[in-house]
């Protein structure tokens, strides 16, 4: 295949850019390792969120995701639901409402408008750089896996695993293919959003995602993630198996004593997270504990 088959111009204020449309993921992962400088739109409104001139800015070459089919699949077995990374979000919410965690669907309900989710997919979000996004805590912690491919390979690669520093750790070549979600139930599950949302780089936010399972009164599982101005997302996992095997309701003691060594940890783990944003931190988490179901 030639690039030049998919080449479309497209005239972008002064400068011109040249846009390609494959048609199927073999077209693009040829593409993609014939012109590594393309940048892959899916939604694209990451990439115009900010523009206010007159003409649009683009890089000179950009892949549209649009037109491949694979990319817009949902496919779903008994334990989990695959998500095309080209998917637009609001139809993960029609598709995935009844099947979904219910935390994921909060979580992709907050994003935006209507009118921008019809446009902006999971992958999109997933794929910023730089930044923790409001998807970035909830995949944490339901231990969702992104598929990665690359003309001859492909790789599979937890979350949790799949960033440093802010940055995804995505190979030359390669693309966001598909997300997976694991589906098992949680009696309790918390997303919360504070300040302005994470696209106005400078300002205050915090993303907090949490899920407990509890069964005969009994913590049988936590996590919780927090997102915020800081790079990288707060999760440890010493702090979330402090409280399994515990008794609900929780004595005050335990609740005390669980709330300070975290608050502790978040000011040596995340100095850059304000007074504000820390306390706010553990009154969630601190009403999350105080609230949850004994089965
Ligand atoms: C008004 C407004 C409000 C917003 N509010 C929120 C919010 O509350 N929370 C939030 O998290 N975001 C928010 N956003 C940001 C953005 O809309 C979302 O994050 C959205 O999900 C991005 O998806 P997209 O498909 O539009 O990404 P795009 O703009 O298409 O792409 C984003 C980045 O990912 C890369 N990329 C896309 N797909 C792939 C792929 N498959 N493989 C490799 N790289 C890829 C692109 O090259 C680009 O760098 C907002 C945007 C606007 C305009």
């Amino acid at each position: 295949m030639e690039a030049a088959d998919f080449v479309r111009a497209w005239e972008a204020g002064a400068a011109e850019t040249t846009v390609f449309f494959p048609q199927n993921l073999n077209d693009l992962l040829t593409l993609r390792k014939q012109r590594p400088d393309a940048l892959p739109v899916a939604g694209g409104t990451w990439l115009l969120h900010n523009q206010s001139s007159r003409f649009l800015k683009l890089p000179n070459a950009v892949i549209d995701l649009h037109l491949i089919e694979d990319l817009r699949r949902i496919g779903r077995t008994e334990s989990r639901i695959d998500i095309g990374a080209a998917v637009p979000i609001n139809r993960i919410l029609s598709a995935g409402k009844n099947i979904l965690p219910r935390i994921l669907l909060e979580t992709l309900g907050a994003i935006a408008t209507p009118a921008i989710r019809s446009l902006a997919t999971l992958g999109g979000n997933i794929c910023i750089q730089g930044r923790t996004m409001s998807t970035h805590p909830t995949l944490h912690i339901l231990d969702a896996r992104l598929e990665f491919r690359r003309a001859g390979g492909s790789r599979w690669v937890p979350v949790t695993h799949s960033r440093t520093d802010g940055r995804l750790c995505i190979e030359p070549g390669e693309i966001l293919t598909r997300i997976r979600i694991p589906l098992e139930n949680w009696n309790a599950q918390y997303f919360h959003r504070i300040g302005s949302n994470p696209i106005s780089g400078f300002e205050d936010v915090l993303v907090f995602s949490a899920m407990a399972r509890t069964s005969r009164a009994i913590i049988t599982d936590l996590r919780f993630a927090i997102g915020s101005n800081h790079l990288n997302i707060y999760r440890n996992r010493d702090m979330e198996t402090l409280l399994v095997g515990r008794k609900i309701p929780l004595s005050r003691r335990d609740t005390t004593n669980f709330l300070q060594t975290l608050e502790e940890n978040l000011k040596e783990r995340q100095p850059g997270l304000s007074e504000f944003m820390r306390e706010r931190s553990l009154s969630l988490i601190g009403r999350l504990l105080s609230n949850l179901p004994p089965d």
